[in-house]
Order: structure tokens, then C-alpha cells, then sequence
């Protein structure tokens, strides 16, 4: 506290990212990180730009990125918008096109930032509970104040839970709320979602939000798109640019690039996840484990017979971190991200010594 803060910053409440801890032989389950290292092309690239062009800014449009990302969907770059990480994208959404009259909606369990741009810029919400198998039901966001909203933002497949919603809900969904912007924030569906990015070309109110940090093993790197018709996109190049001009760094910008044209090692390592993760689900259900369809890089699980929080305690002592969340509905559940065969292999030990 301090009186030197501003309004908004008291009445702040921050985003608190999974831990970063430096143990050593840690297994870390608990930020949806990537096991596996990026694309070596986009290594050998990122290592190619760092030369004396860098005393010169980046390009401010982040252009080669966006034709890549084009490319890469088969879309125009003017469809698309870069940023620095997805969470900088989002927060230019939130500023640029869900800040209206009437309260944006998003569920009571999605990704915990929402709230929190909320916050920082002043929008109003209501959150729409998902049903008893926490799956969202479309007809809920269209008949919500007889369809009157300020927009509508969810995960898919939705975070923390993993669960995916169907592509043709989506579509009802943007077909129905034409009036508002839909958000739907793709960060995990290269890990079996079906993406929306298939229906840009026909609904300019559909925005879909990606990012190179998950399926591209790029988090530490910070880059994440959006995609949409150019009139979205122009409004979000309004806010980027009354905001950073350069959001993007040269060595950013390289990496980004060739990490979207290297497809033959996103398809590889994605599968690899996607297998791991099958994997373990056949390998916790056993156990007794309950948990619930995911088309991400973690699983979210619960145990009837044993307390979640406990768990995790009883894990990171084991030096194995996942994610637990002290909120209502989920606090009994365990995120785990998916992480290498030897990895998921210690979990897999370390749970069945717990539960059995
Ligand atoms: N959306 C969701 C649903 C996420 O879980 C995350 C990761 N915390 C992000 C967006 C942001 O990812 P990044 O900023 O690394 O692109």
C-alpha cells in the first residue's frame, strides 16, 4: 500500500502465475510448459539474429511474423495480430473490443486473468457457471439478458479444466451473439481441438487468440497471435500502438517465424504430448483417479478419497509440482501438465504410493 498509488492500482487484484522454483531435479507439472525443446530451426534462427542489427528497433508491425502465421492457416496477414505472448494479447482484447455498456460474460471457471483485466480496465462481467461435468453450454451465454452482452470470452479447450467444447457450439455460439465479440482463446488446442480459425472468414465478430508458448515449446520466448477479421485486428493495432510500439523483439520475431514454418516438428512433439497424455490418463484411472476429457497438455484429476491440496503437498516433497487451485468447485482437483514419458512415468509412482 502506499498513498503515491493510483485508485486503480489499490483496488488491484493481480494474476498470480504457477510457480518458477529452483529446486534441483524438480519435475514441473505445473505451468502447461512444453517438455520438449523448441524447433532446432527456430533455435538456429533466434542464434542468427543476434548480430549488430540489433542496435536497430524491430519492425513495429511484427509483418514477417503475421505472413508466417498466414501462411501457416492459410489466411491474409491482415487477419492478424502479434503480441508478446498471448497475455498481452488478451489484454489488448480486453481494452480494444470486450470494454462495452453492457457486462462481457465468461464462465465461473476459466483462466484466472479474465478477471483481472477486468479489473485493470474497469469492464464489468458476470461469470456463467459450467455445467456439473464443466462443460459450457452455449444456449446459457445466448439467452443471458435476452442475448444483451458486452462480449464473450472462454478457453478452448477450457483452462484449467482441459475439457473442449465442439466446434459446431462455437459456431452456434458466434452465429448467435452477432452482435458482440466472441473470444475464443486456442492457447491448448494443438493438443486436439478443433480450432475456430476455420471460421474467421465467415463471422467478422469471431476473434481467436493463440500462442507459440504451448504446442511450440516458446514460453519463455513471449509470443502469441490473434486471428480475425481486419476491422478486429485494426482495433487491436490502435491499442498496441497507444501502448508499445515494439512489443515484439528482433530475436522474438526470428524465433517466431521459423517455429510456424517448422510444421514437421510441431506435428511431432504435439503428438508425442497428445500420446503421453493418453498414456497417463489409462495409467491414473486404475488408481481411482476421476478425470475429466482433456484436448490440452494437462490433465485436471481428482481422487474420491483423497484431498487434493494434500496431494499436492505430498507431491512437491516428492520434488514433483502440479498445480492446485484453492477456489470453489475445482478445489478438489489436480492440474498436472503433461510432461516427458520418464516424467509422467514419476508421477504416475509417486500417486500410486499415495492413494494405494
Ligand atoms: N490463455 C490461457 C488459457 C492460458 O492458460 C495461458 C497460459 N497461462 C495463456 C493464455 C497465456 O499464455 P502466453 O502468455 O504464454 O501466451
Amino acid at each position: 500500500m502506499s498513498r503515491y498509488w493510483s485508485t486503480t492500482v489499490h483496488r488491484l487484484t493481480p494474476y498470480v502465475p504457477g510457480e518458477q522454483p529452483r529446486i534441483d531435479g524438480l519435475i514441473k507439472l505445473n505451468t502447461n510448459e512444453n517438455p520438449y525443446p523448441p524447433s532446432p530451426l527456430a533455435l538456429a534462427a533466434m542464434q542468427a539474429a543476434l548480430d549488430e542489427r540489433l542496435r536497430l528497433y524491430p519492425d513495429p508491425e511484427g509483418a514477417p511474423l503475421k505472413q508466417a502465421v498466414a501462411d501457416f492457416h492459410g489466411l491474409t496477414p491482415r487477419q492478424v495480430f502479434v503480441g508478446n505472448g498471448s497475455d498481452e494479447v488478451l489484454a489488448h482484447v480486453f481494452q480494444a473490443l470486450l470494454k462495452h455498456e453492457a457486462p462481457l460474460l465468461f464462465p465461473d471457471i476459466t483462466y484466472s486473468f479474465y478477471p483481472v483485466y477486468c479489473g485493470l480496465y474497469g469492464i464489468e462481467y458476470r461469470t456463467l457457471p459450467l455445467d456439473a461435468d464443466f462443460a459450457l453450454r452455449v444456449e446459457d451465454y445466448l439467452a443471458h439478458d435476452g442475448g444483451r452482452n458486452g462480449g464473450i470470452i472462454f478457453p478452448n479447450p477450457n483452462a484449467p479444466t482441459g475439457r473442449p467444447l465442439p466446434l459446431d457450439a462455437i459456431e452456434r455460439l458466434v452465429r448467435g451473439a452477432s452482435g458482440s465479440v466472441v473470444v475464443v482463446d486456442e492457447a491448448y488446442v494443438d493438443f486436439g481441438g478443433e480450432s475456430a480459425v476455420t471460421l474467421v472468414d465467415r463471422y467478422p465478430n469471431l476473434l481467436v487468440v493463440h500462442t507459440l508458448s504451448k504446442s511450440r515449446s516458446l514460453a519463455g520466448l513471449r509470443v502469441g497471435f490473434a486471428i480475425g477479421h481486419p476491422d478486429l485486428i485494426e482495433g487491436l493495432e490502435r491499442v498496441k500502438n497507444s501502448f508499445n510500439s515494439y512489443p515484439l523483439d528482433r530475436v522474438a520475431l526470428a524465433g517466431g517465424v521459423a517455429a510456424m514454418a517448422d510444421r514437421a516438428y510441431f506435428e511431432q512433439t504435439r503428438q508425442v504430448v497428445i500420446a503421453s497424455r493418453e498414456h497417463l490418463v489409462q495409467a491414473l484411472l486404475p488408481l481411482g483417479f476421476e478425470i475429466l476429457p482433456s484436448a490440452a497438455n494437462f490433465i485436471f484429476a481428482r481422487h474420491p478419497h483423497h484431498d487434493a491440496q494434500a496431494l499436492a503437498a505430498a507431491l512437491r516433497e516428492r520434488r514433483i509440482l502440479v498445480r492446485h487451485f484453492r477456489l470453489p468447485r475445482i478445489d478438489q482437483f489436480l492440474r498436472i501438465t503433461i510432461g516427458t514419458d520418464a516424467q509422467c512415468e514419476a508421477l504416475q509412482e509417486a500417486l500410486r504410493e499415495l492413494v494405494t
